[in-house]
């Protein structure tokens, strides 16, 4: 029984490990008291058309150019 718990204990500690990793990328994700890090796209409401053609020129769609997400 002991076994198999320590296992588990050792899968678990491995996980939060990760996470601690990735949090550490995230400033502020960690906490939900702060407001999420702002994006610079973000205004999806009044941004160009995301099939329109790019406002810099590429002449590719604006979400396949600089709309795309990350
Ligand atoms: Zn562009």
């Amino acid at each position: 029984m002991a076994k198999g718990e320590d296992r588990f204990e050792r899968r678990y500690e491995r996980n939060r490990e990760e996470k601690e990793r990735h949090r550490k990328n995230l400033p502020g994700a960690d906490d939900p008291a702060l407001p999420p890090p702002v994006e610079p796209i973000r205004n999806d409401a009044d941004a160009p058309g995301r099939n329109d053609p790019c406002p810099c020129g590429s002449g590719r769609k604006y979400k396949k150019c600089c709309g795309k997400p990350e």
